[in-house]
Order: structure tokens, then C-alpha cells, then sequence
């Protein structure tokens, strides 16, 4: 028997993704036996929160799937419901020892709660075999990080700590791993031999919708990049390791990460931008200060764009550009190789003006190689031709991915402190030169493509 406990219940995440996650791991039957609990400071009755799981269980059920409805219906059912202040002294202690174990416990909880509840806790607290689960942002500084990654593993060893990275658990963002290693066309040629750079892009048009009190806090570069695309560009850099258990993959990631920094002439290496008011699809935008719970002396950036180097062998002198913003007109969710020119074309071919590329998406899930051939017309002249796959998505939402890794007990989906550290310690330096205004705050309306001279990649700007 397993029981999950999610601190939150009454909380958007738990709400948003967690529960459908959980209800189509059910539905899906990968995962059986499972106790669900919920615990929040609200005065929930337990029927209160059975409705709240079976209303978000009830998108999961298929007429054709009696099993899966059985499981839904069951769990739902049987949850149940503890209120409690998780920072109060011997309260969350009190309700582990009280639940069957093993438990695994998910923070679905304003960070700073998490932390609190994580210090008012002691070893002898947590019964064995207990995992904690940690939602991102991990620490808001390499010093805090370095904090809770202490006090947590003063309560459990690591392989029991699961910090969240739902990224991590996108069927694309995983796919990476096996279009690069199981493909004799791609692997030799992903390297600076071969590579001019590599692009990683997470722009959506969304804009803060209801989270502005958090996302000023945090900013694009924090909520986007410390967390996510750092990790995807790791995906993208490593070597290929001896198999995909957490240990060799996540020692490859690191090992990609501490090599990692971003280069100190800040204001060539990075830029960030912040959005005014605009019309995305008819819907009116209002200026990103004029929101309720903004701070506009925080400066908080809502597109952000930094240059890392991987100073490695294999990646010495190639660039990896890693942007993330909201309130954009045209999502571009990918990554994008760009490949070196050929070093000799044969003299009598006109035409070629555009590099290779590889692109991965991230949503729409697509994989799209942009080359030169010979197409129709004159036989001097090559042509672009591109070759498009769409992929199948997951049949889990990446929530349903995350806890299935953390309900069998296996962190290889989740984030290690070491590199969840390392993350921090690449985006410090560049969060402490923009603090000290360093680097412009650029604006640009909600709807447009960022600011004039962003482009979509930056194929214009120089590379040095
Ligand atoms: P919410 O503010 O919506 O929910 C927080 C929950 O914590 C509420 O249920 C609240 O209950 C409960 N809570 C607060 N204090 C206590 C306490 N002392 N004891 C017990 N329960 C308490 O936050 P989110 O759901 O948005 O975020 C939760 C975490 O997930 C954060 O770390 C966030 O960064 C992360 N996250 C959120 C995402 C999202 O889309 N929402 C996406 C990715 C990560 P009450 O209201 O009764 O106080």
C-alpha cells in the first residue's frame, strides 16, 4: 500500500495538475493500491474535498475503460481529508505517523511554507521510506537552495528527495534522449565540430494569469530558465550515458551543468524585457506594472534571454541561447540546432543561403530537419526542403509522468540537489548584474514578438 499526501489540497496546483496527473495515472492503471490524502490550513469538510478530487477524476474516465473508472471512483471515495498548519510544531509530524506508510509527501504549498514545515520537522519525525516532494522554485538563491537541500537531507537521503521539474516528465523534452542516442545520423554530428548553435525557446503568449504575485517575485529567469530550459539544455549537451537509470543519467546532467556558465560581459551575454499593455487573439492586455500585486520597482522581467557556454570538449565555443517569455504574439516553444556550413560546397551550386537545421517542439510536439537538395527546376540550383514528424504526445500529462517516478520511488525525473545548485549557480550572476541594472529593462507590447531586433533566433546577430 502506498499513500500520497498532498499539503495544499486546496491549492491551484493541486487543482490544475496535480489531480488530473493523478487521474489519468488511474485511469491509465499504472499505478494501483494507492491511498490519497489531503491536508491544508482550510476548514475542509472530508466530503468537501472528495468533490474536489472527483470532480478533477472525472475528466479521466472512458466509457470503454470500466477498469480505469473503478480505480477513479475508488480513490476518490476513500481519500480523505486532515486539516492541519503544517509549520506548527508536531502537526505534520502527528498525521505521518498516523498514515499507512510508505508516504510519500507532496509540498503543494507557497515555497516558503514548504520550508517552514521541512524545518519544524526532525528525523525521528519521518517514518522510513518516506519521500518528500518539492515543487519548483527550489530556493530562490544558490545560497538558499544550498539551505533546504541541507535541511532536507537532514530528514531523508537524497534518493527519497524528489524536487519537481514537470518539464522533465514532457514526452518531447525526454524524446531528445532518444532522437540524439539511438539515431547514427545525428549523434557524431552533435558537437562543436559540427554545430554553430543551439537554441532554446520557451515563449508563450500566455500572460500571468492570476499568478502575478508569484511571478514578480520570480521573473522569467527564474520561473523559466533556472528551472527548465537549463535541464533541457543539458538534455541536449550531455554524452550519452550507459542507461537511463537516475544515477547515470543525472550524473551526465551535472556533469553538463557544472561546466556551464554564462559569460560576465552581461550585457552582450543577456537581455530581458518587460511587456506593455497590448491585444493578444482580441483579448486586452493590460500593462504587466498595472496588475493587481505588481511591484514596478521590483523591475521583474517577463522575457528574458541569456548566452551559456559549455566549456567542455565537446561544446567549447558553440553557443546555447535559452529565452523564455510571456504575453508574446507568436509562440515558439523549441529547440533548434543550427548546423555549421559544409566546409567546401562543389562551385557551380547556387542557392544555399540557409544552414541546417534540426528542430524539436515542444508543443505541438513536432521534430522538423530544414536542408538543401535539389528540387525541381534548374539542377545548379538546391532548394529547402524540410522534413516534418509530428509526435505523439505522452498518454500522461507530465504531472501523471512526475508522480509515477515519485510513487515507484524512482527520482530519475526529478531534479538532484547538486544540480538543482548548479542551476542556481549559473543564473546568479546574471540576476545580480540586472539588479544593479546592468542590463537594460527593454519593453515591448503584450502581442508582439518581443522587442524590435529580438527576432525569432538570432541568425542576425553575430556570433563571437
Ligand atoms: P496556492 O497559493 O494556490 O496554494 C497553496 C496551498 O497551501 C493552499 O491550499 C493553502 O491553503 C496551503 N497552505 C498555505 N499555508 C499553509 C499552512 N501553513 N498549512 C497548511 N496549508 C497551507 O499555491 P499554488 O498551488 O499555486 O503553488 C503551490 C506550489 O507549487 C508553489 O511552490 C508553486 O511555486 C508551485 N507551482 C505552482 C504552479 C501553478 O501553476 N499553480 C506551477 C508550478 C509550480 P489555504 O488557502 O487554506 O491557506
Amino acid at each position: 500500500m502506498r499513500t500520497l499526501l498532498i499539503l495544499g489540497a486546496s491549492g491551484d496546483l493541486t487543482g490544475r495538475l496535480l489531480l488530473p496527473g493523478l487521474g489519468r495515472l488511474l485511469a491509465l492503471g499504472r499505478t494501483a493500491g494507492l491511498t490519497l490524502v489531503g491536508a491544508g490550513s482550510d476548514d475542509w469538510s472530508r466530503q468537501q474535498w472528495r468533490d474536489r478530487v472527483a470532480g478533477a477524476f472525472r475528466d479521466c474516465e472512458r466509457p470503454d475503460n470500466d477498469n480505469g473508472v473503478r480505480q477513479l471512483r475508488l480513490v476518490a471515495g476513500q481519500t480523505d481529508y486532515h486539516r492541519l498548519d503544517v509549520t506548527a510544531k508536531g502537526a505534520l509530524a502527528g498525521l505521518l505517523a498516523a498514515l499507512e506508510g510508505p508516504v510519500a509527501v507532496f509540498f503543494a504549498l507557497p515555497p516558503a511554507v514548504s520550508q517552514k514545515a521541512c524545518e519544524v520537522l526532525g528525523p525521528a519525525d519521518i517514518p522510513e521510506g518516506t519521500r518528500l516532494v518539492l515543487e519548483k522554485p527550489f530556493g530562490s538563491s544558490l545560497e538558499s537552495a544550498r539551505s533546504l537541500n541541507r535541511t532536507l537531507l537532514r530528514l531523508v537521503p537524497e534518493e527519497n528527495i524528489h524536487r519537481v521539474d514537470h518539464f522533465l516528465g514532457k514526452a518531447t523534452v525526454f524524446n531528445i534522449l532518444g532522437l540524439r542516442f539511438a539515431n547514427r545520423l545525428l549523434e557524431p554530428l552533435f558537437s562543436n565540430q559540427h554545430v554553430a548553435k543551439v537554441e532554446i525557446y520557451y515563449d508563450e503568449s500566455l500572460a500571468l494569469e492570476g499568478r502575478a504575485r508569484y511571478y514578480d517575485h520570480a521573473g522569467a529567469l527564474r520561473d523559466m530558465i533556472q528551472s527548465h530550459l537549463l535541464q533541457v539544455m543539458a538534455l541536449m549537451a550531455l554524452n550519452a550515458p550507459a542507461s537511463l537509470k537516475e544515477r547515470d543519467l543525472r550524473d551526465h546532467i551535472g556533469s553538463v551543468l557544472r561546466a556551464s556558465s554564462v559569460n560576465p560581459d552581461f550585457a552582450r551575454s543577456t537581455r530581458r524585457a518587460r511587456y506593455t499593455a497590448g491585444d493578444i487573439e482580441g483579448r486586452r492586455i493590460p500593462d504587466y506594472t498595472a496588475e493587481a500585486g505588481i511591484d514596478p520597482s521590483r523591475g521583474t522581467e517577463t522575457l528574458a534571454e541569456i548566452e551559456v557556454s559549455i566549456n567542455n570538449e565537446r561544446w567549447a565555443g558553440v553557443p546555447f541561447i535559452l529565452r523564455s517569455g510571456k504575453a508574446l504574439g507568436r509562440p515558439q516553444k523549441e529547440a533548434i540546432v543550427t548546423f555549421k556550413p559544409v566546409n567546401h560546397l562543389p562551385t557551380g551550386f547556387k542557392g544555399v543561403d540557409e544552414p541546417t537545421r534540426l528542430r524539436i517542439g515542444f508543443g505541438p510536439e513536432t521534430l522538423r530537419l530544414e536542408i538543401d537538395v535539389n528540387g525541381p527546376g534548374d539542377i545548379f540550383t538546391l532548394d529547402r526542403a524540410v522534413m516534418e514528424a509530428q509526435l505523439h504526445s505522452a498518454d500522461l500529462l507530465p504531472y501523471g509522468e512526475v508522480l509515477e517516478g515519485v510513487l515507484a520511488g524512482d527520482p530519475l525525473l526529478s531534479v538532484r540537489g547538486d544540480i538543482a545548485e548548479d542551476c542556481w549557480r549559473i543564473v546568479e550572476p546574471v540576476l545580480q548584474a540586472w539588479a544593479e541594472n546592468q542590463v537594460p529593462l527593454e519593453e515591448y507590447p503584450a502581442g508582439s514578438h518581443g522587442p524590435a531586433g529580438w527576432g525569432t533566433s538570432r541568425q542576425d546577430r553575430p556570433l563571437e
